[in-house]
């Protein structure tokens, strides 16, 4: 049975669609991810999961059963929030046995469990200490043991690194995931980040223009984007206007070429885009080979481990992430790429 169902939910904010027809199923265990950009309403969507917004159509469905009129302290779902939103002037333990008060536990039940979760987020110790002393990080292990102690059904976290500094976010994401797995608990993840969703989610659910674009695994998303849409906001450049000829080939600006068997094509003569995926482009200074393509190098930045290397190919522009040391190209080389046909899609 599906654990939880997400069905044609609708919500408009101040007239202006917000979610559409809105559904997804998640399996007992899965850890999701609502990935999209601020303001495409991902936590506007995991509020009404929560039940504290009802949606104008749909309902949510936790293990059979339809949560529309179960209150929210009844449904057995902990939303983690974007601030933490703990209590102040409280010590640590009275922050994670919150909710085990809640639950009317015993006072040794509570001790017990108290200290188990401060042990799964590495804080041992930190018990009688004041959240208010704690650094950023400690504070986000804090909220993240208060919100498993009572053992949810279901656990939300919306942007749960969101407030922290990079060094730090990269640091616990690693920590996140790896406590996420241990506990088993389904979960949905909120995040803008796409590095977050790919390493905590084994699926992720791309939200745009108050739809879910695409659902599929983050490797599936990554090397196959369903729409021109979904390619940019992964990062991927190397879109083409393009045309569908015979033979299972496409013309751009980079020439006509030969698609993968497994990309579907419509009929020749189509008009969409091409995308060119980064780790399919190979450049060399050397001699010019029987097959692929001249092209300037008119750009390169540094980023760290690589350099974005932009190259002119007649009309068309490709940008390749060459790692940084090892390749050794200037401004205003000529160069000579190749395309593997792997890398190339289609919309
Ligand atoms: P996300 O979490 O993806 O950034 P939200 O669900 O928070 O998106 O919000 C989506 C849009 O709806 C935003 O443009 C936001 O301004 C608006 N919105 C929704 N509910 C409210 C509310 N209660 N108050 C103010 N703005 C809201
Ligand atoms: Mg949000």
């Amino acid at each position: 049975m599906t654990f939880l169902a997400i069905e044609s939910v609708f919500k408009t904010y101040e007239n202006k669609p917000l979610l559409q027809d809105v559904s997804l199923e998640i399996e007992r265990g899965e850890i999701v991810s609502f990935l999209g950009p601020s303001g495409s309403g991902k936590t506007t969507l995991l509020r009404i999961v929560a039940g504290l917004e009802k949606p104008e159509a749909g309902r949510i469905v936790l293990e059979g059963r339809d949560l529309s009129h179960v209150p929210v302290h009844r449904r057995g779902i902990v939303l983690m929030f974007q601030d933490y939103a703990l209590f102040p002037h409280r010590t640590v333990e009275q922050n994670i046995a919150f909710g085990l008060r809640m639950q009317h536990q015993s006072r040794s039940e509570i001790k017990a469990r108290t200290e188990a979760m401060l042990a799964l987020v590495g804080l041992e110790g930190f018990g009688p200490r004041n959240v208010v002393e704690l650094s950023g990080g400690e504070r986000q292990r804090v909220a993240l043991a208060r919100s498993l102690a009572p053992e949810p059904r279901l656990l939300l976290l919306d942007e749960p690194l969101g407030s922290l500094d990079r060094r730090l976010r990269e640091w616990l994401l690693d920590e996140l995931a790896a406590i996420l797995r241990c506990v088993g608990v389904t979960a949905i993840v909120v995040t803008h980040d796409q590095a977050e969703a790919f390493a905590l989610a084994d699926r992720v659910a791309l939200l745009h223009e108050a739809r879910f674009v695409q659902v599929g695994t983050p490797l599936e998303v990554w090397e196959n984007p369903a729409t021109p849409w979904v390619a940019r906001f992964l990062g991927y450049t190397n879109l083409l206007p393009a045309c569908v000829t015979t033979d299972h080939r496409v013309t751009s600006a980079l020439g006509t070429l030969a698609m993968p068997c497994n990309v579907s094509l419509p009929d020749a003569g189509t008009q969409g885009t091409l995308l060119v995926l980064p780790w399919g482009i190979r450049i060399s200074d050397g001699d010019p080979p029987g097959s692929g393509f001249t092209a300037r190098v008119t750009q390169q930045v540094f980023q760290g481990r690589t350099t974005m290397v932009r190259l002119q190919i007649g009309e068309a522009t490709l940008s390749v992430p060459l790692p940084t040391y090892g390749s050794a190209f200037r401004e205003g080389d000529v160069v000579h790429g190749w395309l593997s046909p792997d890398a190339l899609r289609w919309f």
